[in-house]
């Protein structure tokens, strides 16, 4: 093969927020796939904030990547060649490994792709591993409730936009926290949520405080810092928090977190969770919210970045809430 395989490596440690610089691009051949191994040309890339962690070396649920190493990352790719003979040469597939344009993975760690059933970049994310992690903190966590309100923080991204849909489907009143009213209005306008707060408004506090009138009865937290704080306050008694991300924390801008005597008073449920806690999620998730994209009643945006040497930028950009969408890389 005379192409080259783009590769975005981990350069250095950040020591508080990364930049452009902890990043490199390098040339490579592509690898040559082992018995069991399809080689894959990857499509689009997802980007995730989880992956902001990895450059950490610090001791996590996952491993870091080293120095030196490729960018952990996952991709829908197409099949190159699979000397096993289990895909064909231009198969669609999810199961790329890593910010790079080739991959070699192992055949049974690759899920194929019907595209004409869902656009392969829905497996990204509304059907993918961030609306998986919405189904779960909603369905097995935060649990809304008919007539109760639920508030999600991040509430245009990948997971948020989707914990909302679904609080709306579970009967409870969706509200949604995201920067900027361009951002609000989509919730409200297109994807059916009740009301949304714009975390940059000055008056946030009051805003979210006035939007819900009732309290909060299930809160799906994705930010931490002052959306936190502000949202804290609103908690009713025995209301359940979803703890699924921090983003406003992983650039290192470190927060203090509420008195845990509220827990006590409030007699809060609280807990944290990682996606693979519930490995039964993702399979109920991808039939259920196929069907209801197929019914036209679950619906998306994604935020398409083109070009692999992009994605450091695209990167730092979802961090400070500059993607409007899921963020994938379009590796062209
Ligand atoms: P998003 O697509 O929502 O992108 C991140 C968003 O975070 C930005 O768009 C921005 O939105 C918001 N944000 C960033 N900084 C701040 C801040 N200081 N204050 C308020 N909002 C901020 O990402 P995902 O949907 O992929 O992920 C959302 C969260 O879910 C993350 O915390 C992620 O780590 C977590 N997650 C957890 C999983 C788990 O298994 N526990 C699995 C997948 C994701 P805005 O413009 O609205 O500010």
């Amino acid at each position: 093969m005379t192409e080259t395989n783009l590769r975005i490596l981990l350069a250095a440690r950040p020591e508080g927020a990364a930049t452009l610089d902890h990043f490199r691009a390098v040339e490579e051949p592509p690898p040559a796939p082992r018995p069991g191994e399809a080689l894959l040309r990857h499509r689009f890339l997802s980007l995730d904030p989880y992956m902001r962690g990895r450059m950490n070396a610090s001791k996590s649920y996952a491993k870091p990547v080293e120095i030196g190493d490729v960018m952990e990352g996952q991709s829908v790719a197409q099949v190159v060649e699979d000397l096993s003979g289990t895909f064909a040469p231009g198969d669609w597939v999810l199961g790329g490994k890593g910010w790079q344009r080739f991959s070699a993975v192992p055949v049974h760690a690759l899920v194929k792709l019907d595209p004409d059933a869902a656009p392969p970049t829905a497996h990204l994310g509304v059907l993918g591993m961030p609306g998986t992690t919405a189904w779960a903190g909603c369905t097995e966590l935060a649990q809304p409730r008919p007539g109760e309100t639920f508030v999600v923080s991040a509430a245009s991204g990948a997971v948020g936009s989707v914990a909302g849909q679904i609080a709306r489907r579970m009967g409870a009143r969706a509200v949604g926290i995201a920067g900027g009213p361009d951002k609000c209005a989509y919730l409200r306008d297109e994807l059916g949520f009740d009301d949304c707060v714009d975390h940059r408004a000055p008056d946030f506090p009051e805003r979210l405080a006035a939007a819900c009138p009732d309290g909060i009865d299930s809160y799906f937290e994705n930010v931490g810092g002052a959306v936190q704080q502000a949202v804290w306050p609103l908690l009713n008694d025995f209301a359940r928090v979803a703890v699924c991300g921090m983003v406003a924390e992983y650039q290192g801008d470190l927060q203090p977190g509420p008195n845990l005597s509220s827990v006590l008073r409030k007699r809060l449920t609280l807990r944290g969770f990682i996606v693979s806690d519930f490995p039964r999620a993702a399979p109920t998730w991808r039939a259920t919210g196929a069907r209801w994209l197929r019914d036209g009643t679950l619906k998306y945006r994604e935020d398409v970045t083109r070009g692999l040497e992009n994605a450091p930028t695209a990167f730092l950009g979802m961090l400070t809430g500059k993607n409007f969408g899921k963020t994938i890389v379009e590796i062209t």
